[in-house]
């Protein structure tokens, strides 16, 4: 049993300000989606990688080995769906949904979530929070949950194959677009595991992460190599 992904690359946003959505921006060379696509290549477990990226760039990528380039979708959720769409039925039993700005998942921890997701039909890696989260309206709190309830989630998030397409189906009908389908699946009634996960594997979203990720790769070597 094998497990395909998908990394859902067509956003064009840059919280980073400038013109290049942050997927592209180069890391130790390179671009970071490269990075997380030849981390997932060299997976054995992996039979595929499912790339939605924007429709202008698919014919102008270069192919890559066991790595499909599709048209993304108008949304985040959109873009997974097609990558979805593009899963052949001997891809394997389980999906894993990962953001294209995490370059440093550990594949422990990705093998983790894969066994959790296969055993109970949806698994991500969550980390505790450090800091206390406030719900606010505005600038005034209204309320501050117990920080022992609360973790991040990060990616991989792993499902098997029929409980996310149930999901994206469901959420297509009801309108709901969300930024995570491990939450989706947890709302629809799904049993949705927290397997740990670890810190390395941040998000580069600003500009000071894009420096810190050079410095792990500074100090630790191309992890993704
Ligand atoms: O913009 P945001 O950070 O929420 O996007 C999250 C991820 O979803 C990014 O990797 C982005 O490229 C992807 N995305 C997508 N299709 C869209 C919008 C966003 O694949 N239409």
């Amino acid at each position: 049993m094998s497990v395909f992904v998908i990394v859902p690359a067509a956003g064009s946003g840059s919280r980073f300000g400038g013109d290049i959505p942050k997927q592209f921006l180069a890391l130790a060379g390179k671009p970071i989606l490269q990075h997380v696509v030849e981390r997932f290549v060299v997976d054995g477990e992996v039979s595929r990688i499912i790339v939605p990226i924007a429709e202008a760039l698919v014919t102008s990528v270069k192919p890559m080995p066991r790595v499909q380039f599709v048209a993304g979708g108008a949304t985040r959720q959109q873009s997974v769906s097609r990558g979805l769409d593009a899963a052949r039925e001997d891809d394997g039993d389980v999906v894993a949904v990962h953001d294209a700005v995490r370059p440093f998942f550990s594949p422990e921890v990705f093998h983790a979530v894969v066994a959790a997701a296969r055993e109970h039909g949806a698994a991500f890696p969550a980390l505790p929070v450090s800091d206390t989260i406030h719900v606010v309206d505005g600038d005034r709190v209204v309320m501050t949950p117990d920080r022992r309830f609360l973790v991040g989630a990060q990616t991989p998030q792993c499902f098997r194959v029929d409980v996310l397409r149930d999901v994206l189906a469901r959420a297509a009908r009801e309108g709901d677009d969300a930024s995570d389908e491990a939450g989706l699946a947890a709302k629809y009634g799904f049993d949705v595991r927290a397997v740990p996960g670890d810190s390395l594997n941040f998000k580069i979203t600003r500009p000071e992460d894009l420096v810190m990720a050079e410095r792990v790769i500074a100090e630790w070597g191309n992890v993704s190599s």
